[in-house]
């Protein structure tokens, strides 16, 4: 028999989206349990039941109070986790459900987007010892003001990665509609292929500017407590992809993804006034707005005395961004302020960016051969992103997937 291990197991919404794919899960829960493991099962709400309630908020309430939004959001986790664990008790084994409160999960009061603060898991693991299931429900917690909260959308993976953590668990498996993580989007890239292995560093960049596999605080929180996270299907019975650190990584890509993101829009301030303070200007009001800026470039004035300043905010933030900056249009002196959201964000990530020199010569020569022209460029250590006209999406991905050899044969 093989050792027994302590796992989590998640199942996002497609993975227990109807009574039949519940009966599924608690196959594939039981089959671990029977192995001899412990297993706590992190569940998401059915899928398209988070849209479905989001909808009645906004039907009763434009203006919403945050707290009775997380009251009826994170109700579509709770209806999940007492159905798995009644098939699971259908099947024979021990299971039962656990609502963030009863955990207890507990985060600080920002409703809507909560952050996990701590997690007291005795009771869970105390019954783990009399061989007892726990099924969580995801996505929830229960607030530093006593009441429900919820994490942000996706937020059921940052629940499963904290419940590993706190149980010191030895895996935590995310089952998903997809097989694992690819070099990019299968949809777009045809010759995209599945990853065995990824490190925490890449996996947050890939995250954080598009891919829609993990939510990216999961992947925070997984690299910061060293947790070992699989990302597999829910559907086959195939290994999928495993997070893990550098050094267990033997053989490296240069790049290991391409990834992009339609969610920014493009600003920019034509012939503002090139003096000291104008930008600490725009972005503070920008800030004070609550308006997150990315890309920044500005060019040096060919008389010294004005240039243009361009960079990127979230699309649906771009609106805000014009008209708060229209207010400070006279006090730059600038002359236009012209808003463009049919961008696209287009990444290459690898670790072996740091050890390669011309990675982004390599991209910017592959994009110019096509006649892709490049608006604006930023750069970290393990990433190159590009901000192109949207309608250039689908030929720069391919592009680049072809330019750093990850067509699969
Ligand atoms: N049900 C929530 C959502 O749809 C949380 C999750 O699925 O991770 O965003
Ligand atoms: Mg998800």
């Amino acid at each position: 028999m093989a050792s027994m291990a302590r796992l989590v197991m998640k199942f996002g919404g497609t993975s227990v989206g109807s009574i039949e794919r519940i009966r599924n899960v608690a196959k594939k829960v039981k089959r671990e349990v029977d192995a001899g493991n412990e297993v706590a099962v992190m569940v998401s709400a059915m899928s398209g039941e988070t849209n479905r309630l989001i909808d009645l908020v906004s039907q009763t309430s434009t203006m919403h109070d945050a707290r009775e939004y997380d009251v009826v959001v994170s109700s579509g986790e709770q209806v999940t986790s007492g159905l798995l664990a009644m098939a699971l008790q259908e099947l024979g084994v021990s299971a039962r459900s656990w609502l963030g409160w009863q955990i207890p999960i507990k985060t600080n009061a920002v409703h809507g987007s909560a952050r996990i603060e701590d997690i007291h898991c005795d009771e869970i693991i105390n019954r783990f010892e009399e061989g007892q299931v726990a099924i969580c429900a995801g996505f929830q917690g229960i607030g530093s003001d006593d009441r429900i909260t919820t994490l942000g959308r996706g937020g059921t993976d940052t629940s499963a990665v904290a419940l590993a953590a706190a149980l010191k668990a030895d895996q935590c498996d995310i089952y998903t509609d997809v097989d694992g993580v690819y070099t990019a989007d299968p949809r777009i890239a045809t010759k995209a292929a599945k990853l065995d292995k990824i490190t925490y560093e890449e996996m947050l960049e890939l995250a954080s500017l598009g891919a829609k596999v993990l939510q990216t605080r999961s992947v925070e929180m997984a690299m910061k407590h060293r947790v070992k996270l699989q990302v597999l299907s829910s559907f086959e019975d195939l290994p999928g992809t495993l997070v893990v650190d550098e050094e267990d990584i033997v053989e490296h890509q240069v790049v290991s993804g391409v990834t992009y993101t339609r969610d920014e829009a493009k600003v920019t301030l034509q012939q503002v006034a090139d003096k000291p303070g104008v930008a600490a200007l725009v972005f503070g009001t920008l800030a004070d707005a609550h308006v997150n800026v990315d890309m920044i470039v500005q060019n040096v004035s060919e008389d010294g005395k004005a240039t243009d300043l361009t960079f990127t905010v979230g699309r649906k933030e771009m609106d805000l961004a014009l008209s708060v900056l229209e207010k400070l249009k006279s006090e730059v002196d600038c002359k236009a302020i012209v808003g463009d959201p049919n961008v696209v964000k287009v990444s290459i990530v690898g670790m072996g960016m740091r050890s390669h020199a011309g990675v982004a010569q390599t991209m910017f020569a592959a994009l110019a051969e096509k006649g892709i022209n490049i608006q604006v460029i930023s750069t970290s250590e393990i990433k190159v992103s590009v901000l192109l006209a949207e309608e250039y999406t689908e030929l720069a991905v391919r592009t680049l997937h072809t330019a750093f050899d990850l067509d699969a044969e």
